[in-house]
């Protein structure tokens, strides 16, 4: 287990335990168990109470009955999850069942306002900054420019800053918070939340994000990638039963996220993806960045789309100004955004064969110009994979948009938080010391 995991169960476990210990001082109305048995329900249900808590995290109410159906579980095993859950503030009451005769059987429903997660979406020039519940709704957020070059102790300073209005402005408190999740541009250790060696982040390489912005706000903090965390919260939000999705940026770089078996693949050094420098075949004498030539950045990134509009005397400063020129119909802007689909096609079409994605998401703001970068995507890849990688596949735009990230960033705190081993940690951990 990662040191950032270990902090986040132990942070949780507190959480709980202080939910738990609300309920009893309060005495109030929704579990009708004395503390004790509570004490017994902890330390006898605890074990596959994070699971039980799973089936009810799609917000349909179940009664006691339904949840022995679906799980095979005793009834006294079952009322002792439950029990645990709802000390803990994640379920609550949701009314009556109809009665078959008898006592109508109460019905027990997910309980999303019980916390909050803070999501930020760090960019080279902008940030995206939200709250959302532990449904991963999002309650307030607030879009900013950015300069990331700034630094690292400067743009945290501000991310805390503007993440504690913020959760102000959602009319929740500090103490609500689970944790939070940033993206960043470049790399990242997801492990310790460090960037690796991030070319356009200068002072960032290695720096303690999660200590520093963890410290400012006294909550957990995990990292990754920015096309990592957009990947994530499109396949959460829009592609829930798709298990095998790649999700490709096309902004001023280049990058790839890709969910492998339901689960987001990092690689070996946090670097799985990075589509934007493989080399396209007819790309050779064009430098990139990185010190290569022919790379897919260099030839249909949106900077790379705007230098070359501005070659033809068109007003273009970067990916904004592409698109803009697409929507007004420009003929060069339509035709380069057409060639660069194309390009990212042609490395598309081997990352296909090579992973078997049943859907490939394409986003990032250049994907906003309309159909034109899509087309040229299509028209490759369906002609260059294999048949049987082709059969069922889909090759669809970002449904999430500019919130892919912090939807993302939310869910990659939701699914270590709220996970069963995390939650049954927690609430033992809770159970045990306290
Ligand atoms: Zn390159």
């Amino acid at each position: 287990m990662s040191v950032v995991k270990q902090k986040l169960s132990v942070f949780a476990s507190l959480l709980f335990a202080f939910a738990r210990n609300d309920r009893r001082m309060s005495g109030s109305g929704m579990t009708t168990t004395s503390s004790a048995a509570i004490g017994a329900a902890v330390t006898q249900g605890t074990p596959g109470a994070g699971a039980l808590f799973q089936l009810l995290r799609d917000g349909r109410a179940r009664t006691r009955a339904d949840l022995v159906a679906q799980t095979g579980l005793a009834r006294s095993t079952v009322a002792a999850r439950l029990e645990v859950l709802l000390a803990a503030a994640l379920l609550s009451p949701a009314g009556e069942a109809d009665s078959t005769g008898g006592r109508p059987p109460t019905r027990f429903v997910f309980n999303p306002d019980a916390r909050i997660v803070l999501a930020a979406d760090l960019g080279a020039t902008h940030a995206r900054l939200g709250v959302t519940d532990l449904a991963g709704k999002t309650l307030a957020s607030y879009n900013a420019d950015l300069d990331i070059a700034a630094g690292p102790e400067a743009v945290l300073d501000w991310v805390a800053a503007e993440l504690r209005l913020l959760v102000g402005r959602a009319g929740r408190t500090m103490g609500e918070i689970v944790g939070a999740g940033i993206g960043l541009p470049g790399p990242v250790e997801h492990s310790t939340g460090r960037p690796v060696s991030p070319p356009i982040m200068p002072g960032w390489d290695a720096y303690p994000v999660p200590e520093r912005l963890g410290g400012l706000l006294g909550i957990p903090v995990l990292v990754d990638n920015d096309v990592n965390i957009m990947a994530l919260g499109e396949q959460w939000s829009q592609w829930s039963g798709v298990e095998h999705l790649l999700f490709v940026k096309v902004a001023t770089g280049i990058g790839c996220g890709i969910v492998s078996n339901g689960v987001l693949h990092r690689g070996a050094q946090g670097a799985a993806g990075d589509l934007g420098h493989v080399q396209v075949p007819h790309g050779a004498d064009v430098a990139c960045t990185c010190g290569n030539t022919g790379c897919l950045e260099a030839v249909a990134s949106g900077s790379a789309l705007a230098g070359r509009l501005r070659a033809l005397g068109l007003d273009a400063t970067g990916s904004r100004e592409v698109v803009a020129l697409a929507r007004a119909g420009r003929v060069e802007a339509v035709q380069l955004l057409r060639q660069a689909g194309r390009d990212i096609g042609e490395v598309l079409a081997t990352c296909v064969n090579l992973l078997n994605p049943s859907v490939v998401v394409v986003g990032g703001l250049v994907a906003e110009a309309g159909e034109h970068l899509l087309a040229g995507v299509r028209e490759v890849v369906y002609r260059r994979s294999l048949p049987l990688a082709t059969q069922h596949l889909l090759i669809a735009s970002s449904r999430t948009g500019e919130q892919a990230g912090v939807i993302g960033a939310a869910v990659m705190v939701l699914e270590d938080v709220l996970s069963p081993a995390a939650l049954d940690a927690s609430l033992t951990g809770s159970a045990a010391g306290g």
